[in-house]
C-alpha cells in the first residue's frame, strides 16, 4: 500500500487564520489547535496534516528577512518528513516572502505552496477555505511518485502561480494576484487542471538552503517630475548596493543630462543598476528607444520581465552570496529560479 501523503502547514500570520473577537468585534488569531473546529472538512483528507505555527503571529507588513530564513528553516528541518508545505501568510507581502524563498530554496524538489485569504476563516463568505483546502491537494498531488509541482508557488483563487512571477493587484477581491509575465501553472476548477509544460521539473538533487541575504538594496521609481536631489540622495546616501530602477513602459527614462549623470555614477561605483518596468505585464528592451539606449550605454542592466519582487529579492539572495562581478551580472541574466523570461 502507498505510504499515505504527509503535509506540513505553517502558519504565518495574516487574514487567513483571523476570527472576529465576539466582545469587541475585531479581528484576532486564532488558536490553530482550534482548526478543526474552523474548517471540519480538512478531517476527511486522507494525508498526514501537521502544523507549525510562528510564535507571534505576524501581519506580514511585518514580514522581514529574518522571517523568511525562518522558514526556510523549518522547511528544511522537515524537509525529509513531508512531502509537501503548505505556507499560510498574509497576502500583502506574499509576493516578496514567496519570491525570497523560491531563491533561498536552490534544488527544491517538493511543493511549497504560500497561500492566504481576504476574508478571514472565521467570517462566512471566507475565501480562506477553498484557499486552504486546494493549496494542500496541489502539495499533495503527485504522478510516478513524484510531486508535480516542485515549486514555490502562490495559490489564490483557483489559480496556482510560479511565486516569483506573481504580484499582489488587488487589495479587495478575492483574486488579489496575477501572475502577468508567465501563464499560471494550475487552474482549480471541478478538476486541478495542470499545465505541466510551464512547471519546473524536479532536478532530484539535495536541498540547499541559503539564508545569507543582503539588505543593501533598494527600489527607485522615477516619475514625470522626478528632481536631481530626490536622485541623488537614492544613490549617494543610501548605502545600497543595488538598486531596481523603476521605469516607464519597455524600460525608458527621462534623458536629462543630471539624471544620466547620477545614474552613471551609481554604476561606475560599483552600483547594479536593474531596469524593471512599472508596466505589470510586459518586459524591458533596452535600446528600444533612445530613452532606454541612454540607460544601456552606461551601463544599466535589464531585468527583463522579472516583477519588482522577484528582482528585489534576487538582488538580496545574489549579494548575499558574494560571488564574482562576472557570476552575478550572468546570474542576473539568467532565469535561475524560473523568474525571468530570458534567453
Ligand atoms: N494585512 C494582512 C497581511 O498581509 C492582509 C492579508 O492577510 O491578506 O498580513
Amino acid at each position: 500500500m502507498d505510504e499515505q501523503i504527509s503535509i506540513l502547514i505553517i502558519y504565518t500570520g495574516g487574514t487567513i487564520g483571523m476570527i472576529k473577537n465576539p466582545e469587541t468585534g475585531s479581528l484576532q488569531p486564532f488558536n490553530f489547535e482550534g482548526i478543526y473546529d474552523q474548517i471540519p472538512e480538512l478531517k476527511r483528507f486522507n494525508y498526514k496534516l501537521e502544523f507549525h505555527c510562528f510564535d507571534p503571529l505576524i501581519d506580514s507588513s511585518d514580514m522581514h528577512p529574518t522571517h523568511w530564513v525562518q522558514l526556510a528553516d523549518i522547511i528544511e528541518k522537515n524537509y525529509a518528513s513531508f512531502d509537501g508545505f503548505v505556507v499560510l501568510h498574509g497576502s500583502d507581502t506574499m509576493a516578496y516572502t514567496a519570491s525570497a524563498l523560491s531563491f533561498m530554496l536552490e534544488n527544491l524538489n517538493k511543493p511549497v505552496i504560500f497561500t492566504g485569504s481576504q476574508l478571514p476563516l472565521g467570517v462566512l463568505r471566507t475565501d480562506g477555505r477553498e484557499n486552504f483546502i486546494t493549496a494542500i491537494e496541489l502539495a499533495a498531488s503527485r504522478e510516478d511518485n513524484t510531486p508535480i509541482v516542485p515549486e514555490v508557488c502562490i495559490y489564490f483563487e483557483n489559480q496556482l502561480m510560479r511565486a516569483n512571477r506573481t504580484v499582489k493587484y488587488n487589495a479587495e477581491n478575492f483574486n488579489a494576484f496575477v501572475s502577468p509575465n508567465y501563464p499560471v501553472l494550475a487552474e482549480a476548477g471541478v478538476y486541478l487542471k495542470f499545465d505541466r509544460h510551464h512547471i519546473l521539473k524536479p532536478n532530484f538533487k539535495n536541498l540547499k538552503v541559503h539564508r545569507a541575504l543582503d539588505r543593501r538594496v533598494g527600489i527607485l521609481k522615477i516619475f514625470p517630475g522626478i528632481t536631481r536631489e530626490y536622485v541623488h540622495a537614492i544613490i549617494h546616501e543610501a548605502g545600497l548596493r543595488a538598486i531596481v530602477l523603476e521605469t516607464f513602459g519597455s524600460g525608458n527614462a527621462p534623458t536629462d543630462g543630471w539624471f544620466l549623470e547620477e545614474i552613471k555614477h551609481a554604476v561606475d561605483h560599483g552600483l547594479a543598476v536593474v531596469n524593471v518596468s512599472q508596466c505589470p505585464a510586459g518586459a524591458v528592451d533596452q535600446g528600444k528607444y533612445d530613452t532606454s539606449l541612454a540607460l544601456k550605454n552606461i551601463g544599466v542592466l535589464s531585468g527583463f520581465d522579472s516583477t519588482t519582487e522577484a528582482m528585489l529579492t534576487k538582488l538580496m539572495f545574489l549579494l548575499g552570496q558574494n560571488m564574482e562581478e562576472t557570476k552575478f551580472r550572468e546570474n542576473l541574466n539568467t532565469p535561475i529560479r524560473g523568474e525571468i523570461s530570458a534567453d
